[in-house]
Protein backbone atom coordinates (compact mmCIF):
# COMPACT_ATOMS: atom_id res chain seq x y z
CA UNK A 1 0.00 0.00 0.00
CA UNK A 2 1.07 3.36 -0.94
CA UNK A 3 2.19 5.93 2.24
CA UNK A 4 -0.55 8.33 0.42
CA UNK A 5 -3.43 5.74 0.57
CA UNK A 6 -2.04 4.66 3.88
CA UNK A 7 -2.73 8.39 5.28
CA UNK A 8 -5.95 8.81 4.01
CA UNK A 9 -6.70 6.35 5.60
CA UNK A 10 -5.78 6.82 8.84
CA UNK A 11 -7.37 10.22 8.53
CA UNK A 12 -10.10 9.38 7.45
CA UNK A 13 -10.75 7.37 10.53
CA UNK A 14 -9.36 9.77 12.93
CA UNK A 15 -11.77 12.19 11.26
CA UNK A 16 -14.83 9.65 12.27
CA UNK A 17 -13.75 8.75 15.53
CA UNK A 18 -13.14 12.05 16.63
CA UNK A 19 -16.73 13.41 14.97
CA UNK A 20 -18.39 10.02 16.64
CA UNK A 21 -16.61 10.89 19.95
CA UNK A 22 -18.34 14.44 20.11
CA UNK A 23 -21.77 13.19 18.91
CA UNK A 24 -21.34 14.30 14.87
CA UNK A 25 -21.89 12.40 11.62
CA UNK A 26 -18.45 11.02 9.99
CA UNK A 27 -19.97 12.45 6.92
CA UNK A 28 -20.44 15.87 8.23
CA UNK A 29 -16.45 16.52 8.06
CA UNK A 30 -15.30 17.04 4.33
CA UNK A 31 -11.46 16.49 4.05
CA UNK A 32 -9.61 18.33 1.85
CA UNK A 33 -6.45 17.39 0.64
CA UNK A 34 -4.27 20.01 0.78
CA UNK A 35 -1.37 19.70 -2.76
CA UNK A 36 0.32 22.89 -2.54
CA UNK A 37 3.76 22.14 -4.06
CA UNK A 38 2.88 19.18 -5.08
CA UNK A 39 3.00 17.41 -8.57
CA UNK A 40 0.14 16.12 -10.59
CA UNK A 41 1.36 12.78 -10.34
CA UNK A 42 1.07 13.05 -6.54
CA UNK A 43 -2.48 13.95 -6.86
CA UNK A 44 -3.70 11.44 -9.33
CA UNK A 45 -1.71 9.17 -6.57
CA UNK A 46 -4.06 10.65 -4.58
CA UNK A 47 -7.50 10.24 -6.14
CA UNK A 48 -6.66 6.63 -6.89
CA UNK A 49 -6.40 6.23 -2.95
CA UNK A 50 -9.98 7.73 -2.52
CA UNK A 51 -9.30 11.29 -2.20
CA UNK A 52 -11.82 14.27 -4.03
CA UNK A 53 -11.49 17.00 -2.32
CA UNK A 54 -8.29 18.95 -2.99
CA UNK A 55 -6.96 22.21 -1.78
CA UNK A 56 -4.48 24.77 -3.58
CA UNK A 57 -2.88 28.10 -2.55
CA UNK A 58 -1.59 29.37 -5.98
CA UNK A 59 -3.56 30.06 -9.15
CA UNK A 60 -0.33 29.20 -11.62
CA UNK A 61 0.32 26.13 -10.07
CA UNK A 62 -3.31 25.36 -9.77
CA UNK A 63 -4.03 25.95 -13.25
CA UNK A 64 -1.41 23.48 -14.85
CA UNK A 65 -2.95 20.50 -12.28
CA UNK A 66 -5.99 21.14 -13.29
CA UNK A 67 -5.78 21.11 -16.82
CA UNK A 68 -4.38 18.31 -16.43
CA UNK A 69 -6.28 16.14 -14.14
CA UNK A 70 -9.15 17.70 -15.29
CA UNK A 71 -12.77 18.33 -12.76
CA UNK A 72 -14.39 14.82 -13.20
CA UNK A 73 -12.60 13.19 -10.43
CA UNK A 74 -11.79 15.91 -8.29
CA UNK A 75 -13.15 19.23 -6.55
CA UNK A 76 -10.50 21.64 -6.39
CA UNK A 77 -10.82 24.62 -3.40
CA UNK A 78 -8.67 28.00 -3.56
CA UNK A 79 -7.41 28.26 -0.27
CA UNK A 80 -4.38 30.32 -0.98
CA UNK A 81 -4.41 34.26 -0.74
CA UNK A 82 -6.32 35.36 -3.71
CA UNK A 83 -5.78 38.88 -5.66
CA UNK A 84 -8.40 40.57 -7.72
CA UNK A 85 -6.72 40.95 -10.90
CA UNK A 86 -6.49 36.73 -10.34
CA UNK A 87 -10.16 36.52 -9.64
CA UNK A 88 -11.20 35.63 -12.92
CA UNK A 89 -8.91 32.83 -13.33
CA UNK A 90 -9.77 31.28 -9.59
CA UNK A 91 -13.92 31.55 -10.60
CA UNK A 92 -12.76 29.83 -13.90
CA UNK A 93 -10.87 26.98 -12.34
CA UNK A 94 -12.42 26.21 -8.28
CA UNK A 95 -15.39 24.83 -6.87
CA UNK A 96 -14.72 27.07 -3.52
CA UNK A 97 -12.95 29.67 -2.79
CA UNK A 98 -12.11 29.56 1.12
CA UNK A 99 -10.60 32.90 1.44
CA UNK A 100 -12.71 35.89 0.19
CA UNK A 101 -11.92 38.49 2.61
CA UNK A 102 -12.98 42.26 1.17
CA UNK A 103 -15.74 43.72 -0.61
CA UNK A 104 -13.15 44.16 -2.95
CA UNK A 105 -12.34 40.95 -4.24
CA UNK A 106 -16.18 39.45 -3.85
CA UNK A 107 -17.18 42.16 -6.23
CA UNK A 108 -14.81 41.09 -8.70
CA UNK A 109 -15.41 37.07 -8.30
CA UNK A 110 -19.12 38.29 -8.89
CA UNK A 111 -18.51 40.35 -11.94
CA UNK A 112 -16.33 37.48 -13.13
CA UNK A 113 -18.30 34.61 -12.49
CA UNK A 114 -21.43 36.43 -13.69
CA UNK A 115 -19.62 36.64 -17.23
CA UNK A 116 -19.58 32.62 -17.28
CA UNK A 117 -22.69 31.91 -16.12
CA UNK A 118 -21.49 30.43 -12.74
CA UNK A 119 -22.93 30.54 -9.32
CA UNK A 120 -19.33 30.73 -7.48
CA UNK A 121 -19.34 29.29 -4.11
CA UNK A 122 -17.37 30.82 -1.71
CA UNK A 123 -16.02 31.53 1.80
CA UNK A 124 -15.61 34.27 3.85
CA UNK A 125 -11.88 34.02 5.86
CA UNK A 126 -11.47 35.35 9.22
CA UNK A 127 -8.58 36.93 10.50
CA UNK A 128 -9.74 35.04 13.77
CA UNK A 129 -6.55 35.82 15.61
CA UNK A 130 -6.48 39.62 14.60
CA UNK A 131 -2.58 39.23 13.47
CA UNK A 132 -1.42 42.23 11.04
CA UNK A 133 0.44 39.70 8.75
CA UNK A 134 -2.82 37.52 7.93
CA UNK A 135 -5.05 38.03 5.66
CA UNK A 136 -8.90 37.58 6.28
CA UNK A 137 -11.57 39.70 7.29
CA UNK A 138 -11.46 41.48 10.42
CA UNK A 139 -14.15 39.55 12.93
CA UNK A 140 -16.11 42.50 13.99
CA UNK A 141 -16.43 43.11 10.34
CA UNK A 142 -17.42 39.87 9.09
CA UNK A 143 -21.16 40.46 9.16
CA UNK A 144 -21.30 43.69 8.05
CA UNK A 145 -19.02 41.74 5.24
CA UNK A 146 -21.43 39.33 4.74
CA UNK A 147 -24.65 41.94 4.23
CA UNK A 148 -22.67 43.39 1.12
CA UNK A 149 -22.12 40.31 -0.38
CA UNK A 150 -25.99 38.76 0.21
CA UNK A 151 -26.39 41.34 -2.94
CA UNK A 152 -24.32 39.55 -5.50
CA UNK A 153 -26.26 37.14 -7.49
CA UNK A 154 -23.07 35.24 -9.01
CA UNK A 155 -21.94 34.18 -5.32
CA UNK A 156 -23.28 31.69 -3.52
CA UNK A 157 -21.95 31.88 0.20
CA UNK A 158 -21.21 28.50 2.22
CA UNK A 159 -20.12 29.52 4.91
CA UNK A 160 -16.41 31.08 6.89
CA UNK A 161 -12.61 29.93 7.14
CA UNK A 162 -9.73 30.63 9.16
CA UNK A 163 -6.38 29.74 10.37
CA UNK A 164 -5.28 29.80 13.40
CA UNK A 165 -1.06 30.51 14.52
CA UNK A 166 0.50 27.53 14.52
CA UNK A 167 0.56 25.98 18.35
CA UNK A 168 3.01 23.04 19.11
CA UNK A 169 -0.21 22.27 21.62
CA UNK A 170 -2.63 22.25 19.13
CA UNK A 171 -5.18 22.86 22.40
CA UNK A 172 -4.13 26.14 22.34
CA UNK A 173 -5.86 26.08 18.91
CA UNK A 174 -9.26 25.52 20.05
CA UNK A 175 -10.32 29.32 20.96
CA UNK A 176 -9.70 30.49 17.90
CA UNK A 177 -12.22 27.99 16.79
CA UNK A 178 -15.07 28.36 19.21
CA UNK A 179 -14.50 32.27 18.41
CA UNK A 180 -14.78 31.36 14.47
CA UNK A 181 -18.22 29.28 15.55
CA UNK A 182 -20.13 32.27 17.56
CA UNK A 183 -19.21 34.50 14.48
CA UNK A 184 -21.38 31.93 12.42
CA UNK A 185 -23.84 31.50 15.10
CA UNK A 186 -24.60 35.67 15.07
CA UNK A 187 -24.72 35.63 11.39
CA UNK A 188 -27.44 32.97 11.27
CA UNK A 189 -29.17 34.38 14.17
CA UNK A 190 -29.33 37.60 11.53
CA UNK A 191 -31.69 35.31 9.33
CA UNK A 192 -30.45 37.27 6.12
CA UNK A 193 -32.28 35.77 2.90
CA UNK A 194 -30.00 33.63 0.86
CA UNK A 195 -27.53 33.35 3.13
CA UNK A 196 -26.28 29.97 4.62
CA UNK A 197 -22.94 29.87 6.24
CA UNK A 198 -23.21 26.15 7.32
CA UNK A 199 -19.71 25.63 6.65
CA UNK A 200 -17.02 26.09 8.69
CA UNK A 201 -13.35 25.25 6.84
CA UNK A 202 -11.06 25.22 9.78
CA UNK A 203 -8.72 22.59 10.92
CA UNK A 204 -5.03 21.59 9.34
CA UNK A 205 -2.78 18.49 9.74
CA UNK A 206 -1.68 19.87 13.67
CA UNK A 207 -5.08 20.60 14.87
CA UNK A 208 -7.67 18.83 12.68
CA UNK A 209 -9.04 17.07 15.79
CA UNK A 210 -9.78 19.75 18.02
CA UNK A 211 -11.41 21.85 15.06
CA UNK A 212 -13.85 18.81 14.61
CA UNK A 213 -14.76 19.49 17.93
CA UNK A 214 -15.37 22.44 17.48
CA UNK A 215 -17.65 22.28 14.83
CA UNK A 216 -15.69 21.98 11.29
CA UNK A 217 -16.67 21.00 8.30
CA UNK A 218 -14.53 20.70 6.01
CA UNK A 219 -10.25 20.02 7.51
CA UNK A 220 -7.52 20.88 5.23
CA UNK A 221 -4.89 18.69 5.51
CA UNK A 222 -1.36 18.82 3.70
CA UNK A 223 1.35 17.47 5.94
CA UNK A 224 -0.29 14.51 7.06
CA UNK A 225 -0.52 13.07 3.83
CA UNK A 226 1.93 14.01 2.09
CA UNK A 227 4.64 14.67 4.23
CA UNK A 228 6.89 17.81 4.38
CA UNK A 229 6.47 20.16 1.81
CA UNK A 230 10.07 21.73 0.66
C1 LIG B 1 -0.85 24.62 3.63
C2 LIG B 1 -2.23 24.86 4.13
C3 LIG B 1 -2.96 23.85 4.78
C4 LIG B 1 -2.40 22.48 5.09
O1 LIG B 1 -1.46 22.55 6.13
P1 LIG B 1 -0.79 21.22 6.73
O2 LIG B 1 -0.22 21.69 8.02
O3 LIG B 1 0.26 20.80 5.75
O4 LIG B 1 -1.82 20.21 6.89
C5 LIG B 1 -4.27 24.15 5.15
N1 LIG B 1 -4.81 25.34 4.94
C6 LIG B 1 -4.15 26.34 4.32
C7 LIG B 1 -4.82 27.64 4.10
C8 LIG B 1 -2.83 26.14 3.92
O5 LIG B 1 -2.17 27.15 3.33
Amino acid sequence: MSSIKGNLEKINEIIADTALSCGRKPEDVLLIAVTKKKNTATVMEAIQSGARHFGENYIQEAVSKIDTIGKENACWHFIGHLQSNKAAIAVKYFEYIHTVDSFKLAKEINRQAKAIHKIQKILIQVNISNEKTKSGAEAEKTVELIKQINTFENISLQGLMCMPPYFEQPEQARGFFKALLLIRNDIMAHQFSNVSVNHLSMGMSNDFRIAIEEGSTMVRIGTSIFGERN
